[in-house]
């Protein structure tokens, strides 16, 4: 008996060799020239790299779209396209090449190197155009746009302009994740695969109260190098503080974190909301000149303080955080960076921060000492938490303004 099993890999061959003897597609664009168009472009896979499920799925819904628009009778040019550009491409040439930093690259030549890209972008294309061949995905692969060409880099300049022309392009920051190595922010996606476990030395900083003997505002962090960054302290409005006096010395923090930040032996002086705490001014913990205006160095009130962790204030370096950010746009505290993009401290940071790599350990000592020379550290305390790092190339990232 003939056997009734349905033969996938025959159906599959014989319907594609249909399609192709008969050029169904191209019959299916020459029936419609006259209807209504409807363009697709396809968002250019990179063809450095093998095609994958991810790329297998998505595609199958393109091709969804070109095939419900032509059966309702419009003309659907569907255009391949090629990325050529950008990081996945720099990075396996470095790696061909075995190299670990930019200087490397300009000491190699950048327009040797720009030509090695062009030619690894072509890596994987016979598979590329047989995955799409053999998914059924109906496109036009013997005309695509290809984004290293000057027409298509020269549309993307004459778009930019018209959006210009018409004002709505501004300069601004973001703080976003970024690698000082591979100069780069990372989106939300590529940071999620670079989170570790690490142990970090967290501090508990003391900020001195200007006309106020002996009595500081304590605040905890777990990235010392943003210290010197420091332009405000943020309390919450939802959080009860206590002034208390340990060994001659007055503190404040939030109520709730006293017992685990301070252990035995204090003695409550006062109680105070958040509202009481705003506007005390603090002295600077460096001399940053750049830092200085006349809304620095004080205490503001934020929605995201909580009493999780720390103090219950928090040490607010405007350009290292989404939330320092925020508040000082909203306040209009200085937009001044200490630390540069490769990670390192800016001369204006101090002669002896300048140049120095801020996750550096030597560094981070560095900024520990100052502080405890200063009677301006508490304590230290190990902190174990998931950091994230590229994941390309293993550098610690940094939450940095970037301009935008
Ligand atoms: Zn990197």
């Amino acid at each position: 008996m003939q056997s009734l099993m349905f033969d996938i890999k025959k159906t599959e061959h014989d319907i594609q060799h249909f399609w192709e003897d008969h050029k169904i597609f191209e019959k299916s664009l020459e029936l419609r020239r006259n209807g209504k168009r409807f363009v697709f472009w396809e968002g250019p896979p990179t063809a450095n790299g093998l095609p994958h499920i991810g790329h297998f799925l998505t595609r199958v819904y393109k091709d969804f779209y070109g095939r419900y628009k032509t059966m309702n009778g419009f003309f659907v040019l569907r255009k391949a396209g090629w990325d050529t550009h950008g990081l996945p491409v720099e990075i396996e040439i470095e790696k061909e090449l075995g190299y670990k930093k930019k200087k490397e690259i300009e000491a190699y030549g950048i327009a040797k190197f720009n030509r090695k890209a062009k030619e690894s972008v072509w890596k994987y294309k016979h598979e590329w155009e047989e995955m799409t061949r053999k998914m059924g995905f109906w496109l036009d692969m013997d005309n695509p746009y290809i984004t290293y060409e000057s027409p298509y880099m020269e549309s993307i300049w004459y778009i930019l302009k018209e959006i210009w022309d018409k004002g709505l392009l501004y300069t601004a920051h973001k703080v976003v994740p970024y690698c000082t190595r591979c100069g780069t922010p990372l989106s939300a996606h590529e940071v999620a695969q670079g989170y570790k476990k690490v142990k970090e030395k967290s501090v508990y900083i003391k900020f001195k109260v200007k006309g106020q003997d002996n009595t500081f505002i304590l605040a905890w962090t777990t990235t010392p190098w943003t210290l010197p960054g420091n332009v405000a302290l943020a309390v919450g409005s939802q959080v009860q503080y206590v002034y208390v006096k340990k060994d001659d010395q007055t503190y404040i923090l939030a109520k709730d974190l006293l017992e685990k930040v301070l252990g035995e032996g204090y003695s409550i002086e006062k109680e105070a909301t958040g509202a009481d705490l705003i506007g005390l001014e603090y002295e600077p913990l460096f001399d940053v000149k750049e830092l200085q205006s006349d809304k620095s160095y004080k205490v503001y009130e934020a929605d995201f303080v909580t009493t999780q962790d720390g103090t219950g204030v928090v040490h607010t370096a405007v350009m290292y955080g989404v939330d320092d950010y925020e508040l000082g746009t909203k306040i209009g505290l200085p937009k001044f960076h200490t630390v540069d993009e490769q990670g390192k401290f800016v001369s204006a940071a101090g002669d002896d921060l300048a140049g120095k790599y801020v996750k550096d350990k030597a560094t981070e000592d560095l900024i520990i000492n100052k502080l405890i020379e200063h009677g301006l550290l508490l304590k230290t305390e190990e902190y174990e938490h998931d950091y994230p790092f590229c994941w390309r190339c293993n550098t610690p990232l940094l939450y940095y303004a970037k301009n935008s």
